[in-house]
């Protein structure tokens, strides 16, 4: 095991981290902005060191004063947590050829690879997994669009190589719009990423998001804990994430992790990873793979038992997966509830300002993965994130009831938060059944649809 993880991020994800390698002996190195000097993993970290000014570009996402802080305090590995660096390969190169200090996450090459979207889908299809009917190959004009309108179907996406979170997509609903979408997507494509490639894929008008976690070791194996359902998404923003999903059965779950460990095996992957999927009428087919601990991992974690970002470190360090795919259980059901500073009734805008009171819920089946206390600012600096509420019960309705307690006796003042928001999700029908799309919230807030 390493002997001391530099955690290059901050927030909860940070402390969650260093929880982990805590609890593996490891002593812990937080890296911080001057907006964060007071933050809570500052706090929490054996070690913390300034690594620049506010604006992330300048300090989270400075790669040659991360790598000299690491160098300097003696760190041996490097834990990027999601966001900032997380799924930069280059940066990944770089730790993988500084001596001493590895990488904790998949190999560089294999996040290059999944990072394109089209490399992504011919790896998945050659591994025989069913993708999104679409193109493998960048797309450049719109004659050859709108022939791939015809042949798809409308409506279609013309998506951002390097997208995410729905930025870098447009969706056209018919031959007249390809124009412009075209232009758009590769204007966002370069704004937000960099890279104005896009290509096309065949518009689901009303899929469910699913999505499989990974473990995968050194030692070629692969494990899947399962899937997890952000259906209920804000313009294709996740907003409430749940495990096990209440739209698969048995079968399908059995079907969809089976394609989602071939996938990551065809691509060389190792570390955790997630595997993106849209469900409609019983199909399934793949969309991206994150290469990287997600927000909404914690789910997972509450139904199977399994600490994943300790397995990170784990197998980081050459350690077997010390468990059988047969050993992974599903028990219960778990719900994560993100808690913004932002105000829902204004269009979640955020609203940045002091938690003059904070004062979350705790009982049995609570969890609170955040990195803040009462008196704290919640600077416009990062993302609105103030923490994560996550909620297991016996099964889902026992978990939603338990939820509706839990968002009830979360205090909060000073800010605008996503709690009165998530008390109205556990009294909506569609929800409460388990029957909603990622098209569902958007029509009923009548935002863009
Ligand atoms: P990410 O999962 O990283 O946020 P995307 O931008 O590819 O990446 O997708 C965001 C969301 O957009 C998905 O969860 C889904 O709701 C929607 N989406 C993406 N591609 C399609 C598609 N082909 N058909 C229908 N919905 C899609």
């Amino acid at each position: 095991m390493f002997d001391k993880v530099l955690v290059a991020n901050r927030g909860e994800i940070a402390v969650r981290v260093m929880a982990a390698a805590e609890e593996l002996g490891c002593e812990t190195v937080a890296v911080y902005s001057d907006a964060d000097r007071n933050g809570g993993h500052v706090d929490y970290a054996d070690e913390a060191y300034n690594v620049g000014p506010a604006p992330a570009s300048e300090s989270y996402l400075d790669q040659e004063a991360i790598i000299d802080v690491a160098q300097r305090t003696g760190a041996d590995a490097i834990h990027p947590g999601y966001g900032f660096l997380a799924e930069n390969a280059d940066f990944a190169r770089r730790v993988e050829e500084t001596p001493d200090i590895t990488w904790v996450g998949p190999p560089s090459d294999a996040m290059e690879t999944l990072g394109e979207k089209t490399k992504a889908r011919t790896v998945m299809q050659e591994a025989g997994v069913p993708v999104v009917p679409g193109t493998t190959e960048p797309v450049d004009d719109a004659d050859e669009v709108r022939a791939l309108g015809e042949e798809f179907g409308y409506p279609i996406a013309i998506k951002a190589e390097g997208g995410g979170g729905g930025r870098g997509m447009k969706i056209v609903r018919s031959e007249a719009e390809v124009d412009d979408a075209l232009e758009s997507a590769k204007r966002e494509g370069e704004a937000y990423f960099g890279n104005d490639s896009v290509y096309v894929e065949k518009y689901l008008e009303a899929p469910k998001h699913i999505e499989v976690q990974v473990l995968a070791d050194q030692h070629g194996n692969v494990r899947h804990l399962g899937e997890r359902d952000c259906s209920l998404q804000r313009r294709h923003q996740k907003v409430i994430e749940e495990a096990p999903s209440p739209a698969l059965d048995a079968d399908l779950r059995d079907e969809i992790g089976e394609a989602a460990r071939q996938g990551v095996r065809e691509a060389g992957y190792t570390n955790a990873g997630t595997v993106e999927f849209l469900v409609e009428d019983g199909e399934f087919y793949f969309m991206e793979v994150n290469t990287r601990i997600q927000v909404e991992h914690t789910v997972s974690e509450e139904v199977t038992g399994i600490d994943i970002v300790r397995w990170q470190l784990r197998v980081a360090a050459g350690e077997d997966l010390a468990f059988a795919q047969d050993d992974v259980e599903i028990d219960g059901h778990a719900v994560e509830y993100r808690i913004n500073a932002e105000n829902p009734a204004a269009d979640f805008a955020p609203t940045p300002g002091q938690l003059t009171t904070y004062r979350p819920p705790t009982s049995i089946g609570v969890r609170l993965d955040h990195a803040v206390a009462q008196g704290d600012e919640i600077g416009g600096d990062y993302d609105s994130m103030i923490g994560k509420l996550i909620v297991s019960g016996e099964d889902r309705e026992h978990c939603l009831e338990r939820s509706k307690r839990a968002l009830e006796h979360f205090d909060v003042e000073g800010v605008h938060t996503t709690i009165p928001f998530h008390r109205l999700m556990l009294d909506d029908d569609a929800f409460v059944a388990g029957d909603h799309t990622t098209k569902y919230l958007d029509r009923e807030l009548d935002d863009d649809a």
